[in-house]
């Protein structure tokens, strides 16, 4: 599994974590299938209502209209434009899933509603002027593993 990041994207992250503080804030992660197993991710939605220092909860009908913006913008071509998964940031702690966090993913990807076959779970942090990031993915299995994440060019 490979993902990239849009360069654009992480530009708007880093200064929506700068602005953010020490509150948790978190979104979707929507993008396009390259190949099989290739992911760049082209829109990092971030959501209004911010969390706390140590809790970020998703708000679902944000969430489902970002969605939504994203699948009329790509056209409904949902083979090759998808949801990728969830973010949020960790201003105080490491860039690891709490076992919340993994309960949560678990929980989305185990549904019988989810259409998927993996939801990545991304983890930020402002250090500096630098964005560090980790990444796990969640297979309907209940299994997770982490992933490499990478910057690519362009938008
Ligand atoms: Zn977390």
């Amino acid at each position: 599994m490979r993902m990239r990041l849009a360069n654009n994207q992480v530009a708007k992250l880093k200064s929506a974590l700068a602005q953010a503080g020490t509150k948790e804030i978190g979104g979707q992660l929507f993008g396009e299938q390259l190949a099989p197993s290739d992911f760049r991710v082209t829109e990092i939605a971030i959501q209004a209502r911010r969390g706390s220092f140590a809790r970020f909860l998703v708000d679902l009908v944000e969430a489902g209209r970002n969605a939504l913006r994203f699948f009329d913008r790509t056209e409904h071509r949902y083979k090759r434009f998808n949801y990728i998964g969830e973010w949020h940031s960790h201003p105080s702690f490491e860039l690891k899933p709490s076992p919340q966090d993994v309960e949560t993913m678990v929980k989305l990807v185990t549904d019988p509603a989810f259409k998927g076959s993996f939801a990545i779970l991304m983890i930020v942090r402002l250090d500096g002027d630098h964005v560090s990031m980790g990444a796990c993915l969640f297979d309907p299995q209940g299994t997770a593993r982490a992933i490499n994440l990478e910057s690519a060019s362009g938008s």
